[in-house]
């Protein structure tokens, strides 16, 4: 009896955590479609970088953040 109760707790766990899932890739995908459709009017830029090493350069880099659709991106100074 233990057994089967644990048995039907695990199915229905994995049958909610499907469902939770399928929910997810619906919103990310929605998400991903909203960060491509936004033009990021209000991108607020900041600049960045390493001090780098013995073997590596210093590197400077600018992070980009839309408050609007919530995409982040870096790109090279
Ligand atoms: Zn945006």
């Amino acid at each position: 009896m233990v057994l089967t109760l644990k048995l039907n707790a695990r199915e229905e766990i994995q049958t909610q955590r499907a469902h939770i899932e399928a929910q997810y890739e619906v919103l990310a995908m929605e998400e991903a479609a909203l960060k491509i459709l936004c033009t990021h009017p209000a991108v607020e830029k900041k600049y960045d970088g390493d001090g780098g090493s013995y073997y590596d350069p210093p590197t400077y880099w600018i992070n980009w953040t839309c408050p609007d659709c919530g995409k982040r991106w870096t790109t090279p100074q």
